[in-house]
């Protein structure tokens, strides 16, 4: 062949491979305009204090797309703003070949599970103290060492944001002491865990306990978690056996709000088919989380959620135009009263089928909640609160005795499942 036909075909080869790159970015200058935003101004607690703007300010060198676990950890990493865009579908329980990693390649050589079931049989070892010992000790190891695979650090000042159907299964996403973060548009399922450790004393019957929730904030401030999806994928808790004589739960919450964090807003989310779904506070005690825990819920879709939409401890928690499907018959309850919490829930759209008005409310030692405008379906105006007093003590105060103001908009509660379900969740 000639020099110049070489240079010719070279050329042509040169411009057939960028017209390739560019007929299949990364990401489109929308996803790009998506990603720079920050939570609207007055959108929720998120809105409030210093603001929640993620990485929407990063430079060209930190904007980035994550195909697999590896690069998504390297990506979220650190407080410099930054976006990381979630590209399709990433299994977070994978070897360094970005292989599967199931439950018996992290168990210790110590553990198995038949012989943690004869040893802590309430039978045998009775019902008023935790297991110790070295079948406890081999199972918190093999706890241990999934936990170092499935939990994806994510550092302040980060923006992640979902495209080619982003999906996040298998792994735990952790905002652990950070602030200024943004999750968007991504669909994260079972974040099971492999090792679920057995208390006999929770509860009057003991209860088996996870470690991971999908998106776990623990003392985080400034969140804003938007148009996700949250659910159990295909490891539904129906599969499970009773051990013990409770069910052995694997999964822990879909988006919990834990020790001190502040400052968020949990919108446009379609979660469903989850036991244990938002918790807002882990503990009674009167400590860190006095002051804190304030988050705003609104347009999300709860669909056959069985409790804590949210349960809620010492925070100002504002929850509106929200849509629950409750029909189940393991539902427990929507709204949970705990210790010094104050839930202003308005314009609530419930579909209850069988399940009784007055156990939409769950007391947990709390003393008052507002709830207004709720209606259950076919649209009937229901006193939330009035339902729960008839049917359970002690009584709550039907004042929660603040008023949010940071919201954009409050649709009528009749709107709220067709919006929801035609413009929430991730897409
Ligand atoms: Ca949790
Ligand atoms: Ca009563």
């Amino acid at each position: 062949m000639p020099v110049r036909s070489l240079a010719v075909a070279a050329a042509a080869t040169l411009t057939l491979a960028g017209l390739a790159g560019a007929a299949h970015p990364a990401f489109s200058p929308a996803d790009l305009r998506y990603a720079r935003q920050a939570v609207p101004a007055n959108d929720g607690w998120a809105s409030t204090g210093a603001g929640t703007t993620g990485g929407s300010k990063a430079d060209a060198a930190h904007v980035t797309v994550a195909h697999n676990r590896a690069e998504l950890v390297a990506a979220v990493a650190g407080d410099t703003p930054k976006i990381v865009f979630v590209s399709g579908a990433i299994d977070l329980s994978v070897d360094a070949d970005n292989h599967h990693r199931d439950c018996a390649s992290y168990a210790d050589p110590a553990y198995r599970l038949d012989d943690f079931l004869a040893a802590y049989d309430p039978a045998v070892w009775g019902r008023t103290a935790k297991p110790s010992g070295p079948l406890e000790d081999a199972r918190a190891r093999s706890a241990a060492n999934q936990g170092l695979t499935v939990k994806v650090n994510v550092g302040s000042n980060t923006t992640i944001v979902g495209i080619n159907h982003a999906h996040l299964s298998h792994g735990s996403l952790l905002l652990a002491g950070v602030s200024n973060v943004i999750v968007r548009n991504i669909q994260f399922s079972d974040a099971a865990d492999c090792f679920p450790a057995w208390d006999p004393t929770d509860g009057d019957t003991g209860n088996w306990n996870s470690l991971y929730d999908l998106v776990s904030l623990t003392g985080a401030t400034n969140v804003w978690i938007d148009h996700n999806t949250f659910n159990d994928g295909d490891n539904p808790d129906s599969d499970q056996p009773l051990l013990f004589g409770r069910p052995y739960q694997v999964h822990d919450g879909a988006s919990d709000i834990i020790k001190a964090s502040d400052l968020v807003t949990v919108s446009w989310n379609a979660y469903s088919n989850h036991d244990k779904t938002m918790l807002i506070g882990s503990t009674d005690t009167v400590g860190v989380d006095l002051g804190k825990l304030r988050v705003t819920v609104h347009h999300n879709k709860f669909d056959n959620v069985l409790q804590r939409a949210p349960r809620v401890r010492f925070g100002q928690v504002d929850v509106y135009d929200n849509y629950y499907i409750a029909t189940s018959p393991d539902y427990q309850y929507s709204l949970g009263v705990g210790v010094q919490s104050a839930i202003y829930a308005q314009n609530n759209y419930f579909k209850l089928g069988q399940t009784p008005a007055g156990n939409v409310i769950h007391y947990w030692k709390g003393t008052a909640i507002t709830a207004t405008g709720t209606l259950v379906e076919p649209a009937k105006p229901v006193d939330l609160v009035a339902a729960y007093n008839a049917a359970h003590d002690p009584d709550l105060i039907p004042d929660a005795g603040w008023t949010p103001t940071a919201r954009t908009h409050v649709e009528p509660a009749w709107a709220v499942p067709a919006l929801v379900s035609l413009l929430g969740g991730s897409h």
